[in-house]
């Protein structure tokens, strides 16, 4: 069996240059991050505040943690004050939460939008309505603390790739015309099982757990 850092390689020689990869370490221990630390990796996302945490006072401060998992409103504020990227942002009240605690910590937390681009229930998101609707917000408008700065998708899982790629042509749409009003310049989409596909149609920003790390264990991941 080939080792992490060799899955890792692989992955990163078989994409173009410009696509990022984000490591999701959700579930997995300190030491695989670390060694991922070691070859030179720096992003690294994760769903739940607590787990984070934990992470981050146990790892190198110069990591880059993303946070990729459903908001938890009032845990916002022990992220702020390190965080590199929200990428799961939902509602204008989490942005206002965000910029208040940025405010407090005197930074500028760039985030993505999570848009809802398959229909099965355990994935969330906005519809490109509400998008608008956030983008378009005179509450956003006024934050100096907080800036969108790109889209996040997740693909059906139980899907025919026709269906997959339908999905992520979606977001790219949407996201191409967020490039021309409002600069952004991430879309975050692509998975273990989805990568290449959504790498055709535009992904900047891939997240990969399962095809570096193996299949997440089903006891962890129900905690
Ligand atoms: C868990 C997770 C991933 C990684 O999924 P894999 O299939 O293990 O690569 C990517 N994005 C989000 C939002 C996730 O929750």
């Amino acid at each position: 069996m080939k080792d992490l850092e060799s899955r890792f390689f692989s992955i990163k020689k078989s994409i173009p240059k410009n696509i990022k990869i984000l490591v999701v370490s959700k579930n997995q221990s300190v030491s695989s991050i670390e060694r991922l630390y070691q070859i030179g990796h720096r992003d690294f996302g994760e769903n739940y505040v607590q787990e984070m945490i934990q992470k981050y006072q146990k790892l190198p401060k110069d990591i880059r943690w993303h946070m990729i998992g459903v908001i938890q409103k009032n845990k916002l504020k022990y992220i702020v004050p390190f965080i590199h990227l929200i990428q799961s942002v939902q509602k204008i009240e989490h942005l206002q939460i965000i910029n208040k605690e940025a405010f407090k910590n005197n930074r500028l937390i760039n985030c993505l939008l999570q848009i809802k681009i398959c229909n099965e229930r355990n994935k969330t998101g906005i519809t490109n309505q509400e998008a608008d609707h956030i983008m378009n917000h005179d509450i956003y408008h006024h934050m100096k603390n907080v800036k969108i700065i790109g889209l996040m998708g997740m693909a059906s899982l139980h899907a025919s790739i026709q269906k997959i790629r339908q999905e992520f042509f979606f977001l790219k749409k949407l996201y191409d015309e967020y490039q021309r009003k409002y600069q952004h310049y991430i879309l975050s989409m692509g998975m273990s099982n989805d990568y290449p596909i959504a790498i055709e149609y535009g992904s900047t920003y891939i997240r990969l757990g399962t095809s570096l790390f193996g299949k997440r264990k089903l006891t962890t991941i129900l905690k």
